[in-house]
């Protein structure tokens, strides 16, 4: 005759391969759900292209400052060379001459800005790939973290499987199919422990009658309230 020790002792088991099952599913979720580095990436490469703009109009205000200091020396060389006597001459070469330096002058702060502009994007540019490269190289770390894990939890689950079809070969059909319905219909839990008079699935205290049937061992007795198989612990 199946006892309900043995039910008891088979769900056990049953509960560990639920668990491991959890588990697998836990792991394959994960692993179904890679981060997504596609925002970053776009990020990225709207920064990339920010910065190529601003290094293409540094290059041509570099130009421009360029040209501009040229034609200012070229300039003083006329104002200062001697060879201008003509005070009217003299006056309008003073006046390009001012009016060139302070374009240069204007260029040159421009210049200085679109310096720090290239520098902040060169910054951003590179945080942001090294915030790429790290998320890539924590998911790698991960999976195979998770491979692992689900190899582990195959191996295990083998192991248990086996016990179980051990234990439920022990188990009349009748009782197994009846214990099987149950734990469907119970999360899990097929057989409570009785313990001072309480059913501990439901909690609920035994009528005093089913107890001393539980007590004679006789026959397998359920649980008024909740149907479950008891052992009386
Ligand atoms: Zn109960």
């Amino acid at each position: 005759m199946t006892t309900v020790r043995q039910l008891y002792s088979l769900q056990e088991v049953d509960l560990d391969l639920d668990r491991l099952d959890k588990q697998k599913a836990e792991a394959e979720q994960e692993l179904d759900q890679p981060p997504a580095l596609e925002p970053m990436e776009m990020a990225l490469l709207e920064e990339e292209v920010r910065l190529e703009e601003y290094v293409d109009l540094r290059k041509a205000r570099q130009l421009e400052v360029e040209t501009l200091r040229q034609r200012s020396s070229h300039l003083d060389e006329q104002l200062f060379g001697g060879n201008v006597a003509n005070p009217r001459d003299l006056n309008s070469l003073e006046q390009e001459a001012d009016s060139v330096r302070g374009q240069l002058e204007k260029q040159d702060n421009d210049l200085l800005e679109l310096n720090l502009q290239v520098e902040e994007s060169e910054g951003k540019c590179s945080a942001m790939r090294q915030n790429i490269s790290e998320a890539e190289t924590n998911w790698q770390v991960r999976k195979s973290e998770l491979q692992s894990h689900m190899k582990e939890i195959a191996s295990e689950r083998n192991t248990v499987s086996a016990q179980r079809n051990e234990l439920a070969s022990g188990v009349e059909a009748t009782v197994l199919q009846r214990y099987e319905t149950l734990r469907l219909s119970k999360g899990g839990l097929a057989v409570a422990k009785v313990e001072r008079g309480l059913c501990q699935g439901c909690r609920m205290s035994l009528p005093t009658q089913q107890q001393q049937r539980l007590r004679s061992g006789r026959q397998i007795v359920q649980c008024s309230t909740c149907s479950r198989l008891l052992l009386l612990s």
